[in-house]
């Protein structure tokens, strides 16, 4: 099995390399954002628990997040492996999901972060929102991901460098050439 993390701050384009190298990869992609907005837009018990968390650019707590990616990892035992895009977002999920991987004889191969500066972020998002429709793309909503994100998530990082996984990649730039720097990494493991 091949099993990523694609990590990086909102915007800093997580999803688009992951479509790309699940396709490369043959990889099952979970976005828990993706996950979480298909709960709200259907208006799911779930849903209902995470739309105002959500909207208001905080965290979901980690018991929810966790059960929630636990399951979609338990449905799909057939695939090759997964990208994680957007989870793990917190340490406490970080070491969910390592305990959980080693039950089942597997483990995080590599975590790749992209690195984007703040104001590219801004940019991006701003840019985004006028398509997105994401109630959490305005402006407001974006420095409260951005609080989360230096708070909550980028501790992250130093529990997967202990581990040796951590590959810092440049996340501005062609996207074409940021998935050939994200490839090498791959196929070096
Ligand atoms: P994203 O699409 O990854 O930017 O996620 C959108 C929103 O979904 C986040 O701002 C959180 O409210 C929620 N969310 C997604 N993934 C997680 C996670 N791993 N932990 C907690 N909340 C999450």
């Amino acid at each position: 099995m091949l099993n990523l993390i694609l990590f990086g701050p909102p915007g800093s384009g997580k999803g688009t390399q992951a479509l790309l190298l699940k396709e490369k990869y043959n990889l099952l992609h979970i976005s828990t954002g993706d996950m979480f907005r298909m709960h709200t837009k259907n208006n799911t018990g779930l849903g209902l628990r995470v739309k105002e968390i959500m909207d208001s650019g905080e965290l979901v707590p980690d018991s929810i997040t966790i059960e929630m990616l636990e399951e979609e990892v338990r449905n799909n035992p057939q695939v090759r492996g997964f990208i994680f895009d957007g989870f793990p977002r917190t340490v406490p999920q970080a070491q969910a999901l390592d305990t959980f991987l080693e039950a089942k004889g597997e483990k995080i191969d590599a975590v790749i972060q992209l690195n984007v500066s703040e104001e590219e972020i801004k940019s991006r998002i701003s840019a985004r929102e006028k398509i997105s429709g994401r109630p959490d793309d305005d402006a407001v909503k974006l420095l409260k991901r951005l609080e989360e994100y230096f708070n909550k998530t980028i501790h992250v990082i130093p529990y997967y460098t202990s581990q040796d996984k951590v590959s810092k990649i440049d996340g501005i730039g062609e996207i074409s050439d940021i998935n050939i720097s994200i490839c090498e990494i791959i196929d070096g493991i």
